[in-house]
């Protein structure tokens, strides 16, 4: 059995087949799928998802990109949604500064982080964090700015604390994955870790602990081999999961049994019905 932890199911992309694609994972042993929102029109379909389909559950908020819709009264609206029974997380949120490169935008995203914390805490379900950098280093650091805001806001958690959320697709290095790791995140495993040049992705992976590490398909993008180039869809957790059992030499069962344990410890599916 395996969960996909992240998948954009009501993108355009899936409008003409989404029974199919639904199908197809279950078919492939994906029994668990979470659908996060990017703003509030995203958020609103991923519920809806998640009250027609038994296996999928939904995430709401404002994803980094998309912070120049974010208001108030829409943000009023989140809370509401976020109450939904079949809300398993807030996201998915987080600063990207590979796309937004304005300081004034960055601080927006920053900022706009904030009451999705609080979010959080009130309904008392994890955050999927959305993390990307530029590598440039003057279009900022949102690695270090992230954790400036993360960390003082874990200190004073107390239900969440020992499962405050996840770095989705996590792209960083072993520093960044411990210090995630130490106020008790999961990490997010994706299709790159199939790409053939990713060595060190698999290098990152060989060195997590099994019990941190959650599947993600984050589809309709980042699709593994041998499919790269087209559209991603759930089932493909399982090849995922199959390049994470052989970077640590165990078989695909032991990675799915873990991962999908590791997914049922932070999203607490059933506990807010
Ligand atoms: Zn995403």
């Amino acid at each position: 059995m395996l969960t996909d932890t992240h998948c954009h199911l009501y993108l355009e992309q899936f409008a003409g087949d989404i029974d199919d694609v639904i199908r197809r994972a279950t078919e492939a042993g994906v029994k668990k799928m979470l659908v996060p929102g990017m703003d509030l029109e995203t958020s609103r379909q991923a519920v809806q998802l998640a009250e027609t389909y038994p296996g999928i559950f939904a995430a709401v908020g404002y994803h980094p990109t998309d912070m120049q819709k974010f208001s108030a009264e829409d943000f009023d609206k989140i809370c509401r949604l976020a109450e939904h029974p079949k809300v398993a997380a807030i996201g998915e949120i987080g600063l990207d500064y590979y796309w937004v490169k304005e300081n004034e935008k960055q601080m927006q995203q920053r900022k706009n982080l904030l009451p999705h914390f609080e979010l959080a805490n009130t309904v008392n379900k994890p955050i999927i964090l959305h993390l990307r950098e530029e590598n440039d280093a003057e279009a900022g650091d949102a690695t270090n700015d992230l954790f400036d805001i993360l960390e003082p806001w874990h200190e004073k958690l107390s239900a969440l604390k020992s499962h405050p959320g996840v770095f989705h697709s996590f792209n960083g290095n072993l520093e960044s994955a411990k210090r995630a790791m130490n106020m008790n995140f999961f990490i997010g495993i994706t299709g790159p870790v199939t790409y053939k040049k990713n060595d060190s992705q698999r290098d990152l992976v060989r060195q997590l602990p099994l019990d941190r590490i959650l599947l993600e398909t984050d589809s309709p993008f980042q699709t593994p081999v041998p499919f790269r180039g087209k559209r991603n869809e759930p089932a493909n957790a399982a090849l995922v999961a199959d390049k994470i059992a052989e970077v640590h030499q165990m078989t695909r069962e032991t990675i799915a049994e873990t991962t999908t344990k590791n997914a049922d410890r932070l999203f607490r599916w059933e506990s807010h019905t």
